[in-house]
């Protein structure tokens, strides 16, 4: 076991089905100096109605309160300029993402470039933020991402591109996950966030580099919570504990692999994403089973344990177990109902080699993968997916 490692996340964390309802007393209590915040968020969040009673308590709690309504699934640059100049004219002191990856990521960048000088161009990259920040609460709207606990922020730079800042200033200081803010999300995107999740769990439990007792711990939770509720959650949406579970075991996926980090999956899942514009979750989802199948001769043992985690009381030689779980997460998204074929996201054998090519630029994460993956392999794994 590797016993030399280090370990950060957030500091304080808020577990509550119904706390929104409560954020400004607990935002009073923790941030007692700060009284100007900025909400940020998307326009289909915002159309729920479910940030009104938030704001309606901060409010009563004597904060002020702006919005920031406009960012959208992988946010352009410009989104989060215009973000950080609304925070820098009202004066905003603290800054609540709400949503999914997206609205918490431009969070994390509005807390540091409204603070100080540093332009967003010379953030990218790992360990470049070189300023302080406004206080920053996360509050999750889907149960997926766990980027209210990750230090990483990922933005879009041209026309398809992706630049990430990733730096321990991105911390939140308070992370808050509340199930009532997720009863609405219809099944199938709690499908592929859910799946999400999962995928973030197994990489940080098989990755290569970073590995660690406390991750491996805060995976093994998270795929225990994550395989027990997602079917509950997505067949009926306003199970509380299902979905209070799924956050939960969403964040704890989170913590896992903010410190060990995900591989090959994400890395063929990003180009899926970026190229055809299919969500995250099911991006990943998609070339999910095909990855694992690709690395089951360099990872058995940890999939075996996984198995045993997923499917309770599994049992045979650490191969056999691996299969059972493949079979499985197969088995989960077909009858959550999501698209498991490229093809039915619009993917021909025509775009194979650009999917191939754009996967192979994903260095950062194909260095974690239990087993070194050529663009050959990847061409395959996307062939075998179609
Ligand atoms: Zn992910």
């Amino acid at each position: 076991m590797n016993t030399n490692f280090n370990f950060s996340t957030v500091p304080n964390v808020v577990s509550e089905a119904g706390s929104a309802k409560k954020l400004g007393s607990i935002l009073a209590q923790q941030f007692p100096l700060v009284r100007h915040a900025l909400i940020v968020t998307d326009n289909g969040f915002l159309a729920t109605g479910l940030l009104e009673a938030p704001i309606a308590s901060m409010e009563a709690a004597g904060f002020t309160v702006h919005t920031f309504t406009e960012v959208i699934a992988d946010p352009p640059e410009h989104i989060v300029l215009q973000a950080a100049e609304t925070a820098r004219r009202h004066g905003i002191e603290i800054v609540v993402g709400f949503g999914g990856g997206s609205s918490m990521d431009v969070a994390k960048l509005i807390a540091v470039l409204s603070k100080g000088n540093q332009a967003l161009s010379t953030m990218y990259g790992i360990g470049n933020v070189k300023q302080e920040r406004l206080p920053l609460v996360q509050i999750p709207t889907t149960a997926g991402t766990g980027s209210e606990v990750t230090p990483i922020s990922i933005v879009t730079t041209g026309e398809t591109t992706k630049m990430g800042v990733v730096s321990p200033k991105l911390y939140a200081d308070l992370a808050i996950l509340d199930a009532e803010l997720t009863t609405g999300l219809p099944p199938k995107i709690t499908a592929a966030t859910g799946i999400d999740a999962m995928v973030h769990a197994i990489e940080a439990y098989t990755t290569r580099h970073k590995k660690n007792p406390l991750s491996d711990m805060l995976a093994r939770e998270a795929l225990r919570l994550l395989s027990a509720n997602l079917v509950r959650a997505c067949e009926n949406g306003s199970d509380i504990e299902a979905r209070q579970s799924m956050l939960l075991g969403a964040m704890l996926a989170g913590q896992a692999f903010s410190n060990a980090p995900v591989a090959a999956v994400h890395a063929l899942a990003y180009p899926i994403g970026g190229v055809f514009h299919v969500p995250h979750g099911l991006s990943n989802a998609l070339v999910l089973p095909h990855v694992l199948r690709f690395n089951a001769s360099h990872a058995a043992q940890h999939y075996a344990e996984i198995a045993e985690i997923v499917i309770p009381g599994c049992s045979g030689t650490s191969e056999a177990k691996t299969d059972m779980l493949i079979s499985a997460l197969e088995g989960l998204a077909r009858k959550v109902g999501i698209a498991t074929r490229l093809s039915e996201v619009g993917i021909t054998a025509a775009d194979l080699d650009r999917l191939a090519d754009d996967a192979m630029l994903q260095t950062r994460l194909l260095v974690n993968n239990p087993r070194e993956m050529t663009r050959e392999h990847a061409h395959a794994i996307y062939a075998a997916a179609l």
